[in-house]
């Protein structure tokens, strides 16, 4: 820990230089105030009890103020000037510069937008709307066509990727929703840009729709859940139906295993005598094979009793004969 805090003297970690390095990467030139509410917004609302505002500022600012005196040590960032309300403004050097990039995936995974805007409440980026005016309405028709076909790649979601069968949902997650007009449109319905004057690029080209509508994803991560929820059911029933033809029938009746019965063959690692039998031919089985065992018992034990009994008598007849 000491050597790290002799690296960076004002303390700052990993994440407060990261922020500095995404936010100056992407905009040049930002002050420390700008780069925390870009960079990390939360602290905003941690700090939002603080009176004065000067003092609240202060708060949210101090660890990318840190961050950003600690890579001016490292020669990653400079101070370029001030804004009109005397704040310093920040850039990053040459081999700050050098230093974004080199996380580049990082700065271009960085969405500003999503910092900046409120989330919308539904899956995939925000979304842009064209507003086309003039000319006829075929030509304006025709410009959103070359519009829609310009610009699919963008708006287009993409399967749900290794999903069962059965799964037509899109993923829009990584889609910029279209919506396109005409103000002709707009001006032409009662409820002007509240009415169904929108199109959703990538949509039927008749389906004119409100905002909301036109925006929503009907088609995307709602019915993803319901399709996903009715493939597992569907997979769930095959398994048991595999499970119930493999189910054993006895020999001796033809009853269908129960559960229970059929679990107590599959748990001996033996093949047993009656593995065969449902559990009350079994019992019946065991009963008998009880049954025939104490006749035997009783029929051994009457040979015997007789043999002795005759045996005495043979004994007699010797002994009156000597
Ligand atoms: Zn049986």
């Amino acid at each position: 820990m000491a050597g790290k805090r002799k690296n960076n003297p004002a303390g700052s970690t990993n994440s407060y230089r990261g922020d500095v390095l995404r936010v100056l990467g992407a905009l040049k030139v930002a002050t420390a105030d700008q780069i925390q509410r870009i960079g990390a917004p939360h602290l905003s609302f941690r700090h939002a009890d603080k009176e004065p505002a000067s003092k609240r500022k202060q708060a949210r600012t101090a660890s990318h103020t840190g961050a950003l005196s600690d890579m001016r040590k490292h020669g990653l960032s400079e101070n370029g000037g001030s804004t009109e309300t005397g704040d310093s403004l920040r850039n990053l050097t040459l081999k700050g510069l050098q230093a974004a990039s080199y996380g580049g995936a990082k700065v271009h995974d960085f969405r500003l937008w999503s910092r900046i805007y409120p989330a919308t409440g539904r899956e995939g980026y925000v979304p842009l709307a064209f507003v086309f005016t003039g000319k006829t309405e075929a030509q304006r028709a025709s410009r959103m066509r070359r519009l829609e076909e310009a610009a699919r790649r963008y708006f287009a979601g993409e399967p749900y990727s290794g999903r069962a069968s059965g799964i037509t949902a899109v993923d829009y997650h990584q889609a910029v929703p279209v919506v396109v007009t005409e103000l002709e449109r707009i001006t032409a319905d009662a409820e002007g840009a509240a009415g169904k004057v929108w199109r959703r690029l990538g949509r039927e080209e008749d389906e004119w729709q409100t905002l909301a509508e036109a925006l929503d994803n009907p088609d995307g991560d709602r019915l993803y859940a319901v399709q996903w929820k009715e493939a597992r059911r569907r997979q769930e029933e095959r398994e048991a139906a595999a499970r119930e033809a493999k189910r054993p029938v006895c020999t001796r009746c033809g009853t269908k295993f129960t559960d229970e019965r059929w679990q107590s063959i599959r748990q001996s690692s033996w093949r047993s005598e009656g593995d065969e039998l449902c559990g009350p031919c079994l019992d019946e089985h065991h009963e008998r094979v009880r049954a025939e065992k104490a006749a035997r018992r009783l029929a051994e034990e009457a040979a015997v009793r007789e043999a002795a009994e005759a045996e005495k008598k043979n004994r007699g007849l010797f002994r009156r004969r000597s």
